[in-house]
């Protein structure tokens, strides 16, 4: 098979000249939703009859479940309610991406729909001004399912020169990367770096600090801007959390968090109070880090590769091998935040974000796992 897409090889140059022609008062808005595999994205456009101002301008909508392994039988209708809107970087202003919540025909959200509980445990912490940051680590795959860019026989050179590396032997994609960072940008996503990661053809991009439930909206929908552009390249972004076997490293999805009072002076108090409790809770944290309840990340979370083991919490300031970082400087001014390592590249934000806001805010001490 080709390693690079069909589409990748239409006439690129010719778009610009439909993607200018006028279209008067009217607006596309792209909805997107999480399908009913947790980790694949669905999208479907429509027109509306002028620029909608805010969320609430911009009408629940329906599909039809099976076609996205979301329901079966008669009562197959479900519903995209829409939850927050970004520019469009790919159909231009004045168009929109607007990412929807689902719900079964009968009003209940759909199996994969985690944002609604995890939106409830953020309103009930919302005093503590909880904070996240997000780091998506990425493989890109050519349509072989190989790593992009590796030879097609053998493997390149090991380990050592690719983080953060520049030069043609060293930065397989960056294209992709510069893309999908500008168009965040232009959308009103909260994206704040990236950076090539330590495997070649791995890369990373943060997006933080966010508030909350607005946490996992940006991230899924940055997600979505991601494998849009790959499409565009003829190349796939892969979430999987251990892409190859051997001395290679696997992607995960850092989530640094914090509170108020963390962030405030004597914070690390705060901290460590937390990372008490998260000790306590590892296997219901674990169950939720990844869609299949820690299969995928048995495979990434072996105590190599600037990993922890599965089977054991740890914690350690400036470690790369514990589960719970504190950085170090966090540790110098005795405040800021700390990072759960833990979390697998193809984790869903939304389950992610609400355990440890749950764990470490709402639960009472000494309740039992
Ligand atoms: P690393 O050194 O682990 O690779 P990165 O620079 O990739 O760290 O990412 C740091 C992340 O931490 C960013 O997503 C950023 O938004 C987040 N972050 C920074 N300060 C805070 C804070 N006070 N609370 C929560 N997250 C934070
Ligand atoms: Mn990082
Ligand atoms: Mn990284
Ligand atoms: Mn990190």
């Amino acid at each position: 098979m080709e390693s690079v897409a069909a589409s990748s090889r239409l006439n690129k140059g010719l778009r610009p000249h439909y993607l200018s022609l006028p279209q008067g008062s009217l607006c596309q808005v792209t909805y997107l939703w999480i399908d009913g595999t947790g980790e694949g994205l669905r999208n479907k456009t429509r027109t509306l009859e002028k620029e909608p101002q805010t969320i609430d301008d911009i009408p629940e909508w329906n599909f039809h479940g099976p076609s996205t392994y979301q329901a079966t039988g008669s009562n197959s209708d479900m519903y995209l309610i829409p939850v927050r809107m970004f520019r469009d970087p790919f159909m231009l202003d004045p168009n929109k991406l607007v990412l929807c919540q689902v719900f079964t025909y009968d009003r209940l959200p759909a199996e994969f729909n985690r944002r609604l509980s995890c939106s409830k445990v953020m309103e009930q912490v919302l005093e503590h001004r909880l904070w996240f940051g997000m780091e998506q680590e990425y493989t890109l795959l050519g349509m072989d399912r190989r790593p992009y860019g590796w030879p097609a026989n053998g493997f390149p050179q090991p380990q050592g020169p690719y983080s953060c590396g520049v030069g043609a032997d060293r930065a397989y994609g960056r294209d992709i990367v510069e893309c999908h960072y500008k168009a965040c940008l232009y959308a009103g996503i909260k994206i704040v770096g990236t950076n090539a990661e330590v495997m070649p053809s791995q890369w990373e991009f943060q997006v933080g600090t966010c508030e909350g439930i607005e946490m996992g909206d940006h991230l899924w929908v940055a997600r979505f801007i991601l494998h849009r552009v790959c499409e565009d390249f003829g190349v796939i972004a892969s979430m999987d959390p251990k892409p190859l076997q051997g001395d290679w490293n696997g992607a995960g999805c850092h989530t640094n968090v914090s509170t108020k009072e963390m962030r405030e002076e004597g914070g690390l108090e705060h901290i460590e109070r937390a990372i008490e409790k998260l000790g306590r809770r590892h296997t219901r944290h674990i169950r939720v880090y990844d869609p299949r309840g820690g299969e995928d990340n048995k495979r990434r979370l072996t105590g190599f590769h600037e990993t922890a083991s599965i089977n054991h919490f740890s914690a350690g300031v400036a470690s790369r091998e514990v589960s719970i970082r504190i950085p170090r400087q966090v540790s110098q001014d005795k405040r800021g935040y700390f990072e759960d390592r833990r979390p697998s590249a193809n984790c869903d934000p939304y389950s992610v974000t609400e355990a440890i806001a749950y764990t470490c805010l709402l639960e009472a001490e000494g309740e039992e796992e």
